[in-house]
């Protein structure tokens, strides 16, 4: 057989394509087993065999003296879609350290477990580990630089609390097939710790102090303690937490002073600042230093994590929201229409179902419910759900396993369409305790919804 020169160049690319591709699974596979140093001559073999590759140029990527050289899982709750993925990313470990690092990755999701309120929201939570090269172990400072996987440095305050560089972290995210741009970086040699905007960092072994930070990144909390640390410029930022003013009708928790919870004021001293600055509570936050987040950062929490996570974790079938797609058909033998929902570790999401007739949906009346679900990761871009005023299908129903089915016969509605919905809240109302976890909740976060269009002949 005879192959125009053309094609056997094509095929001969193609080729050195998949070649290539296999090689660097090879790579990644060694370093998910711990074998740093054979992932490390892999990813340096294949830039030097296939430069002209997809997989060669990550491969150049990741041979350089400080690199990405692989990612695992440490908890695996669910599917990323629907959780909120903590990444853990480990700076100035050089090759020999490596296995150290994959340890100390390991001990930190028990500190998430131990915690209440991330207990609590456990399943929500997945954590991945990503195995950083770093060609040397300092901390850049004082006149020196080191050569690291994310630059860390010595940061301006007079403790000298840690930074790294948040380019280096994007870089890191992008080498990972999905994330939720939050991480956490612990620099082998650095002191304390600084958290904001999605990354935590902290410093040497004081991961003690990772839930805190993690308040900071994630929560986008304040601290609540009042001892400086640092120079201040500037006004006092507001945070959930933190409030410039001592007005108890201006404060960011002013709901849990309407509401009366006993255990929250406007008290002096927070964020670093012994003036000028007020915090909920005087019990001990986490924000301080105590073991338990106060009500109003916990409150903060639970929100954040529902920005990330649906209550509505997946659906039998897939939801059908639009009257323009053709309609499930409810044939002789029913329809079953099955949602899970996310699961607290100890209460219960609440369920309820409606059953409504197309002619409650005007044609020119907008969406109809569940059409407007975005497929944005940020759920507070969705908005608050309209109030449902006709009576439900079935009254609100909580179920341990978090599977709820409603099952239709044709003999139980008249023929024509109509519309499910299934509305799924956490009221956040939590066995034994007097208040639920959160008050407020403008943006309707802890609510979710899934409809489908049904045609019973
Ligand atoms: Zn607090």
């Amino acid at each position: 057989m005879h192959l125009a020169p053309w094609i056997l160049a094509l095929a001969l690319a193609a080729s050195s394509e998949d070649e290539a591709r296999a090689a660097l699974e090879r790579a990644e596979s060694a370093a998910r087993a711990g074998r740093f140093s054979e992932a490390k001559a892999g990813y340096e073999r294949l830039a030097k065999r296939h430069p002209g590759t997809e997989a060669g140029r990550v491969a150049a990527r990741r041979a350089t003296p400080s690199a990405f050289l692989g990612w695992d899982w440490v908890v695996q709750n669910g599917p990323s879609a629907n959780r909120v993925d903590v990444v853990l990313m480990g700076d100035g470990y050089e090759l020999e350290h490596l296995k150290g690092w994959t340890k100390l990755a390991a001990d930190i999701p028990p500190l998430f477990e131990r915690q209440p309120t991330f207990r609590e929201y456990w399943r929500y939570l997945n954590f991945l580990r990503c195995d950083l090269l770093s060609a040397d172990g300092g901390v850049d400072g004082f006149g020196r630089e080191y050569d690291t996987a994310l630059n860390a440095s010595t940061g301006n305050t007079f403790a000298g609390h840690v930074v790294i560089d948040r380019a280096r972290v994007q870089a890191m995210f992008a080498e990972l097939p999905e994330h939720d741009g939050l991480a956490i970086c612990f620099v082998k040699n650095g002191v304390l710790g600084t958290g904001g905007g999605g990354i935590a960092t902290i410093g040497g072994r004081e991961y003690t102090t990772t839930v805190h930070e993690w308040g900071h990144a994630f929560g986008r909390l304040g601290d609540e303690y009042d001892s400086e640390q640092s120079a201040h410029q500037g006004a006092t930022g507001r945070a959930p937490n933190v409030s410039d003013t001592g007005d108890p009708a201006q404060v960011p928790w002013a709901h849990w002073l309407e509401a009366k919870h006993p255990s929250v004021g406007v008290y002096e001293g927070a964020a670093a600042r012994r003036k000028g600055a007020w915090k909920p509570t005087t019990s001990g936050c986490t924000m301080q230093s105590g073991e338990r987040f106060c009500v109003v950062c916990q409150e903060a929490l639970v929100l954040r994590i529902y920005a990330f996570v649906d209550p509505i974790d997946a659906t039998t079938p897939e939801p059908q929201p639009h009257r323009s797609a053709p309609p499930l058909q409810v044939g002789p033998e029913g329809l079953e229409i099955e949602v899970r929902v996310m699961r607290p570790s100890s209460h219960e999401l609440e369920v309820t179902w409606w059953i409504l007739p197309e002619a409650r949906f005007p044609v020119t009346g907008g969406a109809a419910p569940g059409a407007r679900s975005t497929t944005s990761k940020d759920r507070a871009k969705r908005g608050r759900l309209e109030p449902l005023g006709d009576a439900p299908h079935r009254k609100p129903r909580r179920e341990a396993s978090g599977r709820h089915v409603l099952r239709i016969a044709p003999k139980d509605l008249p023929s024509g369409k109509h519309l499910v919905v299934c509305r799924a809240k956490d009221t956040t109302e939590i066995r034994g305790e007097r208040w639920p976890w959160v008050l407020s909740d403008p943006d309707g976060l802890l609510e979710s919804e899934r409809s489908w269009w049904i045609e019973v002949p």
